[in-house]
């Protein structure tokens, strides 16, 4: 649907109430699969490695290989539940989803149906306005990635009109928690803004366990948002769609928006919603069908016959209990008062997703002003102008050494800028790009003044207005010398210098 044929938002809002439910996928970060022992491509040392060159038999279904369940995988499991404020099942098991497609090597996946590890929980979630959610959690559970294919020679990276298309299989059995959300209701307006939260939040959560990279645009972390209308006042709930892999923040609200916009269209006209998945499209801000879901997909799920129910000891359980961190919200609570932040800077840096970011570059060695100056400042404008998420830009420790240099007097905030620019096109480390580019602050005075008694000598009306105290009259000796210094000077230490110089007796 074309953005004009859109409900406007307040007037879909009127008529219906939005009702939402989210999926995520989160992949786990372990050092080898779910149920082999091939290096994990989640896990950040392997990131970027060769197609099919992560894989072993179990991952590509050779005949007579068994899968084995990975320890460390269900332990990283465990925990995130109970940070869901999951109950966790004394007993569960996996389950075999049977379907074909070619990235997926043993014609089914292995996952957990009637059995999830998790179930039963709640997370607190806040929004930019102060109001906080308990999204209801319906349950986690773990299972295996596919593995991935890309689709050659179309325009859209899509299979329809691609001429070929290629398989990777390092992805496969790759360990994933799938987290679903009970039906969410009385968010309101803030539905869409609610669903980026929410993600949000899990992604705090998975960093803080440190159980998953949890990078969006590396599909380490990934949402499908079911969203339906039902019509002010009545008890059932509408047609859902679920729409897939929204690979960013920003998107997730975009699309939940969209699809209340959309939604509302067509039932105000006496329409009705297909049930079916649906594609966000980055570009347009829109939606288009994927294809029809039932609620009863039959994947012939039965118990999985190679592997053993999942039945972790209490000790166990409580052990894990007791190592959990803060959750994210008694946490954001607590930073805001570390950092000394106003309620509408700390939310400026909240709302935009950052406050892993700002904390890990404090923890570097940045202040918190100079953090949030960054990240909210020029990082957001970049990620904004590349249409991406400013965390995917730039590594904090990045934004750290790029604040100390600054502090240290050795960049000033329009060569840290030109600096930050090169961190993002992946030119090296700040000090790196400093050194290459050369462009670190002109610091000797000995060249400042040489540059400041030459631009003296060639105006000597300003020189002879300064030494009349018309002190503004420096102004354009300043800007002969930044230009001078190719602007690498600090305007400050030249202001300085160039009244000493002009006070000082002619040679
Ligand atoms: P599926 O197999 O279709 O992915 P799941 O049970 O995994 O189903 O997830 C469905 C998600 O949609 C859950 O978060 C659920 O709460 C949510 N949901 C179910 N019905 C509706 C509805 N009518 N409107 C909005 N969300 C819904
Ligand atoms: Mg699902």
């Amino acid at each position: 649907m074309a953005r004009a044929e859109l409900m406007d938002y307040d007037k879909a809002l009127e008529l219906f109430e939005p009702v939402i439910g989210l999926e995520v996928h989160v992949e786990l970060n372990t050092t080898t699969k779910m149920f082999s022992p091939a290096p994990n491509p989640a896990n950040s040392a392997y990131h970027g490695a060769e197609p099919n060159t992560l894989v072993s038999p179990v991952c590509l279904g050779l005949p007579g290989s068994l899968p084995v369940v990975n320890g460390d995988a269900v332990r990283s499991s465990i925990s995130l539940g109970l940070a869901l404020g999951c109950s966790i099942a004394p007993s569960s098991r996996f389950a075999r989803k049977n379907y074909f497609y070619p990235d997926l090597a043993k014609n089914y996946q292995i996952s957990q149906y009637d059995e999830p590890i998790a179930f039963e929980g709640s997370v607190e979630v806040e929004l930019a306005n102060g109001r906080v959610f308990d999204v209801p959690i319906e349950r986690a559970h773990m299972e295996e990635d596919a593995g991935k294919l890309t689709h050659v020679g179309g325009s859209t990276g899509r299979i329809q009109g691609a001429e070929y298309s290629l398989v990777d299989y390092n992805r496969a059995g790759v360990p994933l928690v799938e987290i679903v959300t009970k039906p969410i209701f009385g968010a309101e307006a803030d539905a869409p803004e609610l669903a980026k939260a929410y993600v949000s939040t899990i992604r705090d959560i998975a960093l803080s366990l440190g159980i998953s990279e949890a990078r969006m645009e590396r599909g380490n972390l990934r949402c499908d948002a079911n969203v339906s209308l039902r019509p002010r006042g009545a008890e059932q709930l509408g047609i859902r769609t679920e729409t897939k892999n929204v690979n960013s923040f920003r998107s997730i609200e975009r699309a939940v928006r969209y699809e209340i916009q959309r939604q509302a269209a067509i039932l105000a006209k006496g329409g009705s919603i297909t049930q079916e998945t649906r594609h966000w499209h980055e570009d347009t801000g829109t939606t288009s069908p994927g294809r029809p879901k039932s609620d009863a997909d039959d994947y012939r799920y039965f118990p999985e016959p190679d592997l053993l129910p999942v039945v972790p000891s209490a000790e166990l359980i409580d052990k894990l209990r007791a190592a959990l961190p803060e959750a994210p919200a008694a946490h954001r609570r607590r930073l805001k008062a570390q950092w000394g932040f106003t309620d509408l800077e700390f939310q400026d840096v909240a709302n935009s997703g950052l406050l892993v970011e700002l904390e890990e570059t404090v923890k570097a060695g940045a202040t918190p002003a100079a953090a949030r100056k960054w990240w909210t400042g020029e990082i957001a404008r970049l990620a904004n102008a590349a249409g991406v998420d400013a965390a995917s830009l730039v590594a904090p420790v990045h934004v750290a050494e790029l604040a100390q240099l600054v502090d240290s007097g050795s960049l000033t905030d329009r060569l840290a800028r030109q600096v930050l620019e090169g961190v993002v096109a992946g030119e090296g480390s700040p000090q790196q790009i400093v050194d290459i580019r050369g462009l670190a602050v002109v610091s000797d005075d000995g060249a400042l003044i040489a540059a400041i008694d030459e631009a003296l000598a060639s105006q000597p009306d300003v020189l002879a207005k300064i030494r009349d105290g018309k002190v503004q009259a420096a102004g354009a000796v300043i800007g002969a010398v930044m230009k001078a210094m190719h602007g690498k000077a600090d305007a400050a230490r030249v202001r300085e210098l160039v009244l000493e110089r002009a006070s000082a007796p002619v040679e």
